[in-house]
C-alpha cells in the first residue's frame, strides 16, 4: 500500500492530481481552502453564470483525451456562428479576412529566442504585425504579447485557430463537479474550508497557484511572469441587442464575449452575460481599463447601460497562467519537483501545454516524481 499523498488546492490540478493518484493506488487527501472546489475555474451560481476564469476547453489538447479515458467530459458547446466584430486602426468592423489570410501564411514554427514582434515583421508589414499582436492577447491575456517568445505565442496562435475551442455547458463548475465527484468516488478526501498554513508531512503536491506555493514554501524562487489584466463581467436584458457573439479590440486588447448565446443556460431568458477582458499594461488603473472596455461597449451595443441588471470588475494579476520572454520556454520556468517529496504543480510551473492544461501536465509530472521515489515518500510518514 502506498502512503498518504497530501494535495493542497482542489482546483483543475488539484481535482485531476487526485484522480490519477488514487486511480494509482495513493490514499489522497485534498486541502482546499475556499468552501467550494474548484478554484479559478469556479462558476457563480444563477442567475449571471458568470465563470470566474477559464473559458475555454481545448478538445484537441492531452486533457482532453484524458478526461475521455475516464468517461468525464463535461457537455460542451461550440462558438454559435453569430459575426464577431474587430476594432483595429480605429475602425469597428467584420473581421477582416486578410488577417486570416496573413495569420494562415505564418511559417509553421517559431523560435524562442526572438520575440513575436520582430519575428513578425520578418513576414509580415508593420500594420499587419501589430493587428495580429492584437489579436493574440485573447490567448495570452498579455498587454504587449509581442514582446513575448515568438514560439510561445505561435504555439497559441495555431492551437486557438485549430478548432479546438469549446465552452463547457452550464459553465466550468459543471466540470468541477464531475472531477470532485470521481475523486470522492475513488476514496480522495476533499476538505474544503481547510487553509494549509504549513507544508504537510509526507509526499505532497502542491496544486495552488504559483504565488500561493512560494508563500507556503518560502521558496523565492517559485516566480515567473503572468499577465495583469481587468474582467469586467456584465448580466443585461437582451432586448434590442445587436447579434455579434464576440468583439475583438484589437487596438486597445479588449475581448468580448457574450457566452449565453453559445450556452442561453448562463442567463435567465430574455437575459444575456457577457465577459470582457482587458489588458493592462503595468500600473494602469482599474478604473482606466473599465473606461476603455464601457467605451467598446457603447460602440458595439448601443443603449447596453440602460439594459444592465449586473455588473462585477476586477484586476486579476499572475492568475493567467505563464507567459514566456524570449529566450525562455516552458522548461525553464519552477521545476514541477522540488525535492523531499515536495512537488508544486501549478499552471506556471515548468510543464507543456496551453493555459490550463500547464496545471495539468505539471501534476502528473508531479506523480511520476513521486512514484519513482516512494522509499523517500515512506520515510516521511514514517512507514
Ligand atoms: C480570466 C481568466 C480567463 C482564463 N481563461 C482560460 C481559458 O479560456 N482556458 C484555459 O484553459 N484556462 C484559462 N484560464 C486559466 C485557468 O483558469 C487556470 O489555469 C486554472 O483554472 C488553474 O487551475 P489550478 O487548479 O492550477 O489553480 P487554481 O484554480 O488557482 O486552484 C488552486 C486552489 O488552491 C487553493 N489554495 C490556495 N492556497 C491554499 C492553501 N494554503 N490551502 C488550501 N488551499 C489553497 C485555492 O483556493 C484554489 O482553489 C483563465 C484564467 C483567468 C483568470
Amino acid at each position: 500500500m502506498k502512503p498518504d499523498l497530501h494535495i493542497v488546492g482542489a482546483g483543475l490540478t488539484g481535482l485531476t492530481a487526485a484522480i490519477e493518484a488514487a486511480e494509482r493506488g495513493w490514499r489522497v487527501t485534498v486541502a482546499e481552502a475556499h468552501s467550494r472546489p474548484g478554484g479559478r475555474a469556479r462558476t457563480l451560481p444563477a442567475p449571471y453564470r458568470a465563470n470566474l476564469g477559464a473559458h475555454a476547453i481545448y478538445v484537441d489538447g492531452p486533457w482532453w483525451a484524458w478526461l475521455e479515458r475516464r468517461g468525464l467530459t463535461p457537455p460542451i458547446v461550440a462558438a454559435p456562428h453569430q459575426a464577431g466584430l474587430v476594432r483595429a486602426g480605429g475602425r469597428l468592423g467584420p473581421w477582416p479576412a486578410e488577417l486570416s489570410q496573413a495569420i494562415a501564411a505564418l511559417p509553421a514554427e517559431a523560435p524562442a529566442e526572438e520575440s513575436f514582434r520582430a519575428w513578425l515583421l520578418r513576414h509580415v508589414d508593420a500594420k499587419t504585425a501589430e493587428a495580429i499582436v492584437g489579436v493574440v492577447f485573447i490567448f495570452t491575456f498579455d498587454h504587449d504579447p509581442g514582446r513575448l517568445s515568438a514560439a510561445f505565442v505561435h504555439q497559441r496562435l495555431r492551437r486557438a485557430l485549430a478548432g479546438g475551442a469549446r465552452y463547457v455547458t452550464g459553465g466550468w463548475s459543471t466540470l468541477v463537479d464531475l472531477l470532485a465527484e470521481r475523486a470522492a468516488g475513488l476514496g480522495a478526501r476533499i476538505h474544503t474550508r481547510t487553509r494549509v498554513s504549513a507544508l504537510p508531512a509526507g509526499p505532497t503536491i502542491l496544486a495552488t497557484s504559483l504565488a500561493a506555493a512560494r508563500r507556503l514554501t518560502g521558496d523565492a524562487s517559485l516566480t515567473w511572469p503572468s499577465a495583469r489584466m481587468t474582467t469586467v463581467d456584465v448580466g443585461l436584458r437582451a432586448d434590442g441587442g445587436p447579434d455579434w457573439f464576440r468583439v475583438i479590440d484589437v487596438d486597445h486588447r479588449i475581448y468580448a464575449a457574450r457566452y449565453s448565446l453559445a450556452d442561453p443556460t448562463l442567463a435567465p431568458p430574455g437575459h444575456e452575460l457577457i465577459q470582457i477582458s482587458a489588458a493592462c499594461a503595468p500600473g494602469e488603473r482599474k478604473a482606466d481599463a473599465e473606461r476603455r472596455v464601457r467605451q467598446l461597449l457603447d460602440e458595439s451595443w448601443p443603449g447596453w447601460r440602460a439594459a444592465v441588471q449586473w455588473y462585477r470588475s476586477a484586476v486579476r494579476t499572475d492568475c493567467t497562467g505563464a507567459i514566456d520572454l524570449p529566450g525562455t520556454t516552458w522548461h525553464d520556468r519552477p521545476a514541477v519537483g522540488r525535492g523531499g517529496g515536495l512537488t508544486v504543480a501549478t499552471d506556471q510551473s515548468a510543464a507543456p501545454g496551453l493555459l490550463a492544461e500547464v496545471g495539468i501536465s505539471a501534476a502528473q509530472l508531479a506523480l511520476q516524481q513521486l512514484g519513482e521515489t516512494p522509499r523517500l515518500a515512506q520515510a516521511h510518514v514514517g512507514v
